[in-house]
């Protein structure tokens, strides 16, 4: 599974050092990986002054800028499909993406956008042949996302989205890369 890990966060990361400059101005950095944690009695990582969550894998975006997960909740995942800690782990990045992002191509439901990243992440690092997906990781990505979904569309802030939103979301990105992603306005 670690190894998975790695090569998820590896090839998203490569992803973007190759192609921000496609898209964005500035230049990118990479966030860190602060990993995994017990989420049973882990008082660390901490965001914000908050301990983190069981269960849960997030970005910090208090400054300090990291990713972590629980490591129950990427076994449990795991478990399902492999394919299941590279949903995750871009997921993750896709927060850590729109932190880079001026607050003008931030959607307003943040979750939702940051499955669509996670889409063109993932295809795009396929396409780099970074990651490779194999005959049924479809399956067992739409499996992931069911069981991160919420039961309830999206509404406020604080919501992921029901199932079919996030799979939308996600495909959106997948298959219109990251311009897809972001939110349509005129300057
Ligand atoms: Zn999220």
């Amino acid at each position: 599974m670690e190894q998975d890990i790695d090569v998820a966060a590896n090839g998203v990361d490569a992803y973007w050092k190759k192609h921000w400059n496609e898209f964005f101005t500035g230049s990118y950095s990479s966030p860190t990986i602060y990993g995994a944690y017990d989420g049973n009695s882990a008082v660390e990582p901490q965001c914000g002054g908050d301990p983190p969550l069981a269960n849960n894998a997030f970005y910090c975006r208090d400054g300090s800028d990291f990713i972590a997960w629980d490591t129950h909740l990427m076994e449990n995942g795991y478990a399902a499909g492999d394919v299941y800690v590279y949903f995750i782990i871009a997921h993750e990045w896709g927060h850590a993406v729109q932190q880079r992002l001026d607050v003008r191509l931030r959607d307003v439901s943040l979750e939702l956008q940051a499955d669509c990243i996670a889409g063109a992440e993932l295809n795009g690092a396929a396409q780099d042949g970074t990651i490779l997906f194999e005959e049924g990781d479809a399956d067992e990505l739409g499996q992931a996302i069911k069981s991160t979904a919420d039961d309830f569309p999206w509404n406020k802030e604080t919501d992921h989205g029901d199932v079919n939103q996030r799979i939308s979301y996600f495909n959106k990105g997948w298959q219109g890369g990251i311009t897809a992603c972001l939110p349509q306005y005129v300057s």
